[in-house]
């Protein structure tokens, strides 16, 4: 990458202690690499911005995963309590910093301020969120089935059950989300939850605010008494130090968010280890939005104008990107088009997180070209990493026999597919791979239409909206981000909300163990005051 120039941007207004240093962490060391250099970019201004930070490499990865497995045994014998005040004192560092952790995070993605902010906020929540999960306690899964010594012909033993951490886990931090979805993110929040140490791989796109939240975790792991190994955090390559994290033999789980590429890449590393390991991968997605007959017929000028507000919000770099939309041909549909054509138009070309981002999706943008019909175009990109917001159209039939109209073009692009009738659009609802979401706009006279989409859509989506828009992900109980391949590797589970604790916990049974040596979870008289499940039903007895 060229560098023309380059900004300090945390020198101006920034006290001392909040100064970036450049250096990774391990286990609570500042670590300078040794290996690339690398600078953030500010593709907002076409600047690199210091300081210079550098790739680390197998020895970094060696100490960070030995420190890991090293505090395991201390951190996972933490009580919930301890851990919950663990994620809120992780919130509390991150809300002391936010002044300077939001103008450097504005400074190296182009993301407007009020969505930094917005993002500050979402990632104490989610900590905070994980913090009541653990004092509520059923995460712990307790089961007990009472000994029948005197069963006929065999007697059953005593046998209780609960979940355990995995072990050390490696989180990828993800370009989109430079705080929530990144250094004490949702992967992050919800594996130390679970009792596992982290260690982060960076994203090279973000690196002083990865160093400011490492450095606001690092803080709260030495005021929470947690053994310095539970958190560690890394520069590097992807295919270097990102395979050799996945690769050591102390790792124990994967987080990541990122290219499909990124992810199936280090699916197989996982799984050719000796000892393989789940990788929590969450990839590609284009959210088909289902606009039935009757909604269109009332609202298909408003559904347009709604539709690209979703589209082009922060420069459509949003795993929940409406990349599709489906609909039956007619008037209804062309008054959509019609709206959607005249708001894009009126849609500035905000920047996107990279150069290599914006390069990815005008490349995006011209295989679309050569396959579907132009609809609308938003307003030309001043810079390099300007998004040229775009809008096709194609038919069903085209749309289901290309890969380049069904691949997810990360960035304000999006596709119509017009149906010639409700076989057409069920026939696509069948033949799209695995989404993150699915919306259907209908309205009361669409009820039948939806009712035959909905089963469909079960199979493909882990989120199904009626009415909205995709974009935007509430972090709670009942979320599911996740979904069938390529959404993610895995579609048991969910990257957001309560639920993503599970991904990092397996369930161990304890056989006629004696009482005095069994986890307070399943201890007689039920000291941590749990709903447990006892010879099959619910109890806090
Ligand atoms: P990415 O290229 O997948 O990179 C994410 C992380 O994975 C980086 O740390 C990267 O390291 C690492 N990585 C990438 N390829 C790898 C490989 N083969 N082996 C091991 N590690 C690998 O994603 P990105 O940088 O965020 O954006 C690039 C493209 O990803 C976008 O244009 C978009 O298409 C897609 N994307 C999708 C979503 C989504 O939510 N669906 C979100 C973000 C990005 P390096 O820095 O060394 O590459």
């Amino acid at each position: 990458m060229d560098m023309p120039h380059t900004v300090d941007v945390m020198t101006a207004t920034i006290p001392e202690t909040h100064r970036l240093t450049g250096q990774m962490i391990i286990a609570g060391t500042p670590v300078r690499g040794t290996g690339t250099q690398i600078h953030a970019f500010d593709p907002a201004a076409g600047a690199a911005l210091d300081p210079p930070y550098h790739h680390g490499d197998a020895g970094n990865v060696d100490a960070a995963c030995a420190a890991a497995a090293d505090a395991f045994g201390t951190y996972r014998a933490t009580t919930s309590d301890q851990r919950a005040r663990f994620l809120e004192a992780i919130a509390g560092q991150i809300e002391a910093i936010s002044e300077p952790l939001i103008a450097r995070a504005v400074a190296e993605t182009g993301l407007p301020q009020a969505r930094i902010t917005g993002e500050v906020g979402r990632t104490t929540g989610q900590l905070r969120l994980f913090a009541e999960v653990l004092r509520e306690g059923s995460y712990q899964g307790a089961r007990i089935d009472t000994a029948l010594p005197d069963r006929s012909p065999l007697p059953r033993p005593d046998l209780r059950q609960r979940f355990i951490g995995l072990g050390p886990v490696a989180v990828f931090g993800a370009s989109n989300f430079p705080l929530a979805f990144s250094v004490a993110g949702g992967d992050t929040a919800s594996a130390l939850a679970a009792g596992c140490p982290v260690v982060v791989k960076a994203h090279d796109a973000h690196p002083g605010t990865s160093e400011l939240v490492g450095r606001a975790v690092t803080a709260a792991v030495a005021e929470s008494g947690m053994p310095a190994g539970t958190f560690s955090l890394l520069f590097g390559s992807g295919a270097g130090l990102g395979i050799a994290l996945v690769t050591d033999p102390r790792i124990k789980a994967v987080g990541f968010t990122g290219s499909r590429s990124g992810g199936t890449a280090l699916v197989a590393a996982a799984a050719a280890r000796p000892e393989p390991i789940p990788v929590y991968a969450e990839m590609s997605s284009i959210n088909p939005v289902f606009v039935l007959d009757g909604a269109l017929a009332g609202r298909g000028n408003e559904l347009g104008r709604a539709f690209v507000a979703s589209l082009t919000m922060g420069s459509g770099q949003f795993c929940t990107n409406p990349g599709l939309v489906i609909a039956v041909d007619g008037p209804g549909l062309d008054a959509f088009v019609a709206a959607a054509r005249e708001a894009l138009a009126q849609a500035p070309a905000t920047p996107m997180l990279t150069p290599a981002i914006a390069r990815s999706y005008a490349e995006g943008v011209t295989a679309l070209s050569g396959a579907a019909e132009l609809v609308g175009r938003g307003q030309d990109a001043s810079n390099e990493c300007g998004c040229h917001a775009a809008l096709f159209t194609t038919d069903a039939e085209s749309f289901l026999n290309s890969e380049a109209l069904q691949a997810e073009v990360f960035g304000s692009s999006s596709l119509i597919v017009r149906c010639a009738d409700a076989a057409e659009m069920h026939a696509v609802a069948d033949g799209i791979e695995g989404q993150l979401t699915a919306t259907v706009h209908a309205d009361d006279s669409d009820l039948d239409a939806a009712a035959e989409l909905l089963p469909r859509l079960e199979l493909k989506a882990g989120r199904i909206l009626f009415g909205g828009w995709p974009t935007g992900v509430e972090v709670s109980h009942a979320m599911v981000h996740g979904g069938p391949f390529p959404a993610t590797s895995d579609s048991r589970s969910t990257s957001v909300g309560s639920r993503a604790i599970e991904r990092f916990l397996r369930p161990v049974c304890y056989q006629n163990v004696p009482k005095s040596l069994l986890p307070s979870a399943i201890a007689d008289g039920n000291p941590d005051h749990l709903w447990r499940r006892i010879d099959g039903r619910l109890s806090q007895d």
